[in-house]
């Protein structure tokens, strides 16, 4: 097949249906990738702002990766993780996230993305209740704006309006609390009330319900494919302690803000909180190879065992699960960030990444620039006093995905017209200089 009837063929299914003329652009197939540049069939090199959908934080064509997957793969390409079997490199990657992430976290199930930990997470709340004598206990509560992927439970967790319609979803165990939101909040400007707001709507979702109903309450630290909403600071905290408060459970889903996207390795380390349960994926890899990881604190897993008769089966699990050679490359791309110095290269960028944003406020377009660590976004609007947004019928992020190609870089652009950036943690100073420069011409453009 040639590039155009690659870009072409339909078969595939797209996201979005019957798309509108200005919608119809074919697929951009990609073909290769070295750094943090694509290449296309049509021979473009594009400049990758967002790590493929937040997730190839340590650049492409890491040489090191591919030595390690290819001799895994040569060595054994896959083994059971159940019926008593397992793999060293799934063992040592367990080991290793343990050693680094929050303490109160002790155990790990390994899935093979986001949506599916998810879902794994929510059977292990389920299982916990049901075996400590709480089996009441199954109401979940989670954010408007929020992303929990797009499993058939866990897309009722997720707060945005596609991800529902005509899916029958939230369930009637799912409900959602206002965003934090800075910029768009009653309180704008004023931390400490946006805080207590949050705290308070938990507070009433928890007493509306019954404390004895209520399992958990889930968040992004930072909310990602809702408009990189970054809380203010203490929130993450304030949060926790509720929960701890309310006799619930606290869950940090980090798919997207682990791994140094936020600055450290898990976001959850800004406010020393300790999630009762934390859901990663994305970064763990980098993309690499699909792999999640779902960790429980010890009081949960032990729950679980406790509750359940000796040698009783635990009936979850994938035939992919704790896959050899995702683990393997999730050994090395772990390595990369610590002893590799991504995480410290993540690190020194941010700096450029937030005043490049920041420096964007004075241009006609931007209302709001929030940026926290590698991880950011700008708002757009017609009016910055009043923060009014563009008609939607302007179909703005349509043309900004139009002129972002053209100008060959490559983020998102969400469709109420906020766009987001997720630099690789690998990006040079001189990357970053480009990522703007490309990034100013791009918005010059639809002006
Ligand atoms: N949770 C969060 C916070 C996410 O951002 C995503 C994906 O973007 C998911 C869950 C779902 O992950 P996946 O797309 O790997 O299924």
């Amino acid at each position: 097949m040639n590039a155009s009837s690659l870009a072409e063929s339909g078969h595939v299914i797209p996201s979005v249906h019957n798309p509108h003329e200005h919608q119809r652009r074919g697929t951009t197939v990609l073909e290769s990738a070295k750094g943090v540049f694509l290449r296309d069939a049509n021979g473009n090199t594009l400049l990758d702002a967002f790590s493929g959908l937040w997730c190839v934080n340590v650049g492409y064509g890491q040489d090191s990766i591919v030595k390690v997957a290819t001799e895994q793969l040569a060595r054994l390409p896959y083994a059971t993780n159940y019926f008593g079997f397992g793999s060293e490199p799934s063992i040592r990657l367990a080991e290793r996230l343990i050693e680094l992430a929050p303490k109160s976290l002790q155990r790990v199930y390994f899935g093979l993305g986001g949506s599916d930990a998810v879902d794994s997470a929510l059977r292990f709340i389920t299982h916990y209740y049901n075996a400590i004598g709480l089996p009441g206990k199954k109401h979940i509560i989670a954010l408007e704006r929020g992303y929990h992927g797009s499993s058939s439970t866990g897309s009722g967790l997720t707060a945005l309006t596609s991800f529902h319609r005509n899916f029958d979803v939230p369930l009637k165990t799912q409900h959602h609390i206002p965003s934090p939101y800075p910029y768009r909040n009653a309180h704008a400007g004023d931390d400490a009330a946006i805080i207590a707001g949050s705290v308070s709507a938990l507070e009433a979702a928890v007493q509306a319900l019954g404390r004895d109903q209520v399992a958990a309450f889930i968040c992004e630290p930072v909310q990602g494919s809702g408009g990189v909403i970054v809380p203010p600071k203490g929130w993450l905290k304030a949060m926790r302690d509720a929960c701890t408060r309310l006799g619930i459970l606290f869950v940090a889903d980090e798919v997207i803000t682990a791994f140094g996207r936020t600055g450290p390795l898990f976001a959850c380390e800004h406010e020393g909180v300790e999630p009762d349960i934390m859901i990663v994926a994305k970064g763990l890899t980098a993309g690499y190879a699909p792999m999640s990881a779902v960790m429980l604190s010890e009081r949960i897993y032990q729950g679980m065992a406790d509750g359940c008769a000796p040698g009783a089966v635990i009936g979850h699990g994938q035939t992919y699960s704790a896959h050899p050679v995702s683990a393997a490359i999730g050994l090395e791309v772990l390595r990369l960030y610590t002893e590799g110095g991504l995480l410290a290269n993540g690190k020194a960028r941010a700096p450029e990444f937030a005043a490049g944003l920041d420096d964007l406020l004075a241009h006609p377009l931007v209302g709001d620039s929030r940026h926290i660590g590698m991880l950011g976004a700008l708002e757009l609007v017609t009016d910055k006093a009043t923060k009014a947004k563009f008609d939607p019928e302007l179909k703005l992020h349509e043309r900004l995905f139009k002129a972002a190609y053209d100008n060959k870089i490559v983020f998102r652009a969400f469709n109420d017209d906020i766009l987001g950036f997720a630099p690789a943690l690998s990006y040079t100073e001189s990357e970053m200089a480009l990522l703007f420069e490309r990034l100013r011409k791009t918005l010059d453009q639809v002006l």
